[in-house]
């Protein structure tokens, strides 16, 4: 007979087969659940002994998990992990660090090791997990991040090296440029005391400002005005002096003008010049300069009134004597023998030649004196012309020269001339043809319509003619050719400056052709209606 103790021994081990079946179910459950994790799995003991693992973590040595335990951890790892690690996690309780590892026969890759303690309730530490997280993607960007994040730091440092050369290079430019200007304002405030200092009148207009930019003391002195009221000021507004108002028109409308003589009174004479002030092509604007010829023009004056006086002093006495002469030759006074008529013919011509420099000389100081005065009257020019044709036949005839007239076929209208003194002009140019041409050579005068307002005289002859580099002083006081000096011939070189003046008070205009050796040919524009 079954007892009841026997029984309830019986039912007991169920019980306890029961439990141990569960215990069995439960531990292949976590069993599976551990393999299922993907990723390496352990639980060690407190001396890094594995206990448990789960298939990754096999699967890393290319094992099954069981061959792995009863093995120390930093043994498995080969030095991967610290040889004290178990004791650090042990002390610490929980633990994370990286490490490389490389799993048997694959590359080295890149973990995040973690590992935590297990305690008995009481707290006392039985061992603990160990976790691996494969971080080598995580890594790689980490360090192509750093490396790109060095790459660039070192392009910015590049780059603000640069920039730092840069402003090196610039503030450089800048104390040069600094230096420039400052030597360029030197210069200008030496240019502006030379300036100033001139003993000439200066003023500058400028094209880019269209204002005067300069004013020169001497301008001052002579305006008695002040800069300040000139400079920067509209043209337009400046009202002062008409003088100056004349200047700063021309200045403006870029008009050269060249020597021109300015009267303020009678001993404050200028000349001013106006010149185009610029380099090449590029005009920058207009300079008037004002020279103080007072004291010239004082000179001049006491000097042709000086002349003017001794001519006439001289011109009396030379009269009395052409006309004793003249009696003489024309054996008024007695018959005189052909030696004496000879030597009176030449004392004659002598004297007529002193009367003609007189003559010239009375002239020169009459124009200069601005004392020529000139009356003005409706002439026929072409019987002037003809006049004066006639008065040179003898002379050309005695010197074997062909002296011709060519008039115009329709009548000229009457030009409004002073007579006298435009036949004095054009007898001195018919003068000079027949003096300086040779025997056999030829002379023509001829008078013809210029256009509607002009009529045109010329001159010419088969001459010696003017060498080239004397053509431009033809026209000044006292002027002999070099070429007409060799010859000998009488003449003041006073004939074509005071021709000169005629025909410009006229309002009309000289000038002319000549080749040294071949001829001369003078030109004389008149305005039909006067000046
Ligand atoms: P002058 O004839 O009294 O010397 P002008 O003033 O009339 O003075 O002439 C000045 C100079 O110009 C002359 O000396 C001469 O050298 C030159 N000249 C003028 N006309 C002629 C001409 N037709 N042919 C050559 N030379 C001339």
């Amino acid at each position: 007979m079954v007892t009841k103790a026997e029984i309830e021994k019986k039912e007991e081990k169920i019980v306890i087969a029961e439990l141990i079946e569960d215990l069995e179910d439960l531990k292949r459950y976590l069993q599976d659940i551990l393999n299922f994790i993907p990723l390496p799995l352990a639980y060690l003991n407190p001396r890094g002994i594995i206990l448990e693992a789960n298939v990754s973590f096999g699967k890393l040595f290319s094992t099954f998990p069981e061959n792995l335990i009863g093995k120390r951890i930093e043994k498995v790892f080969k030095g991967a992990l610290p040889h004290n690690f178990s004791e650090k996690v042990i002390n610490r309780r929980f633990l994370e660090i990286e490490i490389s590892f490389s799993p048997k026969g694959k590359e080295k890759k890149f973990y995040k090791v973690l590992a935590n303690t297990r305690r008995t309730p009481e707290g006392e530490i039985i061992g603990y997990y160990f976790l691996l997280v494969e971080i080598t993607e995580l890594i790689r960007l980490q360090r192509a991040l750093k490396e790109e994040v060095e790459l660039k730091t070192k392009e910015l440092q590049l780059k603000l090296k640069e920039l730092s050369d840069s402003r090196k290079a610039l503030l450089n430019i800048l104390a040069d440029v600094e230096e420039e200007r400052k030597k360029a304002e030197e210069e200008r405030t030496k240019v502006e005391i030379i300036i100033d200092s001139l003993a000439d009148g200066l003023i500058f207009f400028s094209f880019s400002s269209m204002k005067v930019e300069v004013f020169n003391t001497q301008a001052e002195k002579i305006f008695k005005i002040k800069r300040d009221e000139i400079l920067g000021k509209e043209i337009e507004k400046i009202e002062k002096d008409p003088i100056l108002k004349e200047i700063l028109k021309k200045l403006s409308e870029g008009i050269e003008v060249e020597k021109e003589e300015i009267k303020f009174d009678e001993d404050k004479i200028f000349e001013l010049s106006i010149i185009k002030v610029g380099r090449g092509e590029k005009v920058i604007g207009f300079s008037a300069i004002l020279h103080d010829v007072s004291r010239e023009k004082f000179i001049e004056k006491l000097k042709s009134e000086f002349v003017s006086i001794a001519a006439h002093q001289l011109r009396t006495p030379l009269s009395a004597i052409k006309w004793t002469l003249k009696m003489l030759l024309d054996q008024e006074l007695g018959k005189l023998n052909r030696d004496q008529l000879d030597l009176l013919e030449k004392s004659y011509q002598a004297n007529e030649r002193m009367i003609s420099l007189i003559n010239d000389l009375l002239n020169v100081a009459r124009i200069e004196e601005g004392r020529y005065v000139y009356n003005l009257k409706k002439e026929d020019i072409v019987e002037l012309i003809k006049e004066i044709a006639l008065e040179f036949e003898d002379k050309a005839k005695m010197k074997d020269i062909k002296f011709g007239v060519i008039l115009p076929e329709k009548p000229l209208p009457l030009v409004s001339v002073d007579r006298e003194k435009i036949k004095l002009a054009i007898s001195n140019l018919v003068d000079n043809a027949i003096k300086y041409t040779l025997p056999g050579g030829v002379v023509t005068l001829s008078v013809s319509r210029y256009n509607k307002k002009e009529v045109l005289i010329i001159v010419q002859d088969t001459g010696v003619g003017i060498p080239k580099d004397q053509q431009e002083r033809v026209f000044t006081r006292f002027f002999r050719g070099a070429n007409v000096l060799r010859m000998e011939t009488s003449g003041t070189g006073l004939g074509l400056y005071i021709t000169k003046n005629i025909i410009e008070a006229h309002g009309g205009k000289i000038w002319f052709e000549s080749e040294e050796g071949k001829g001369s040919k003078f030109f004389v524009k008149l305005p039909i209606s006067g000046p």
